[in-house]
C-alpha cells in the first residue's frame, strides 16, 4: 500500500518536473525567436560611438578591454589617457604598447586634485590635438579617449568641437569615451551608452587601490 502511494507521489513529481522543463523550453524558444528577429533587423555596419560613464568601477577597464578585443582581431587602435590617476603606471598600457597602438598620455601631473591651472589646460589641448589626429586617421579602427569627460566638464576642450570631430570621423571608426559626469550632448550623440552604478566599492571599506586590479 505504502509502495503504491510512493509511486503516485514520485509520478506526479516527475510530471511536474517535465511540465517545468517544457515551460522552460517554450520560454527559451520565444527568447531565441526574439533575438533572431532583432539580429536580422541589425543590418547596418558602421563605426559606433560608445560612452561609458557613471560613478561605479569598470569604465576604463571596459574601454581598455574593448581595445584589446579589437587588437585581438588584428585591428589598429589609438588610446589617449586624459588623466593618469593616482598611480603613474597602468598595467593595460604596458601590454597594449607591444601592439599596434598609438598612445598618448596627457603630460603634466593632471589628476582630479589639480584643476584649472594653465599647464593642465595646455596639456589637455595637446592631448586633444593627438585625439583629433587619431579621429581623422581611417587606418585606426578604434579610438579610446579615457577620462575625456572631465576635459569637457572643466571647459579645457570645446564641446562643440568634440561633437564636430566625432561626427566627422571615418565612417567605420569606433570611438569610446570614458569618465564620470559625461556631458548630456555627448550622451545624446553616442550610439551606445552604459552607466556603471556603484553598489559597493572596497575603497569605502578602507582597501587602497590595488595593483593589477585598479591600475
Ligand atoms: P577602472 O579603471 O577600475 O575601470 P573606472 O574607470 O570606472 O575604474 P574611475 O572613476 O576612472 O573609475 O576611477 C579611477 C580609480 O578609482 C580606479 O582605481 C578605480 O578602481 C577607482 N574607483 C572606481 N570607482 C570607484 C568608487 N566608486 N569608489 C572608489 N574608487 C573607485
Ligand atoms: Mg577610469
Amino acid at each position: 500500500m505504502n509502495d503504491i502511494k510512493k509511486d503516485d507521489a514520485s509520478q506526479s513529481q516527475d510530471q511536474a518536473a517535465s511540465e517545468k522543463e517544457q515551460k522552460h523550453i517554450e520560454r527559451q524558444k520565444k527568447i531565441k525567436a526574439n533575438v533572431d528577429k532583432r539580429v536580422a533587423q541589425a543590418t547596418e555596419e558602421r563605426g559606433v560611438f560608445l560612452v561609458i560613464t557613471g560613478n561605479g568601477k569598470g569604465k576604463s577597464t571596459s574601454g581598455f578591454g574593448t581595445v584589446l578585443r579589437a587588437i585581438g582581431h588584428g585591428q589598429k587602435a589609438g588610446v589617449v589617457q586624459f588623466i593618469k590617476g593616482t598611480q603613474w603606471e597602468c598595467g593595460e598600457m604596458n601590454i597594449l604598447k607591444q601592439f599596434d597602438v598609438q598612445h598618448h598620455v596627457m603630460g603634466t601631473g593632471f589628476t582630479w586634485e589639480t584643476q584649472s591651472t594653465e599647464t593642465d589646460k595646455a596639456a589637455a589641448k595637446v592631448a586633444w590635438e593627438k585625439s583629433k589626429d587619431m579621429l581623422a586617421d581611417d587606418s585606426i579602427n578604434i579610438v579610446l579617449l579615457d577620462e575625456m569627460t572631465y576635459m569637457v566638464k572643466y571647459g579645457y576642450i570645446d564641446l562643440e568641437e568634440v561633437i564636430e570631430v566625432i561626427q566627422n570621423r571615418p565612417t567605420m571608426q569606433h570611438v569610446i569615451i570614458t569618465g564620470r559626469a559625461c556631458h548630456r550632448r555627448l550622451i545624446e550623440l553616442a550610439d551606445t551608452v552604459s552607466e556603471v552604478q556603484p553598489i559597493k566599492h572596497a575603497f569605502d571599506a578602507g582597501v587602497m587601490a590595488q595593483k593589477g586590479l585598479d591600475w
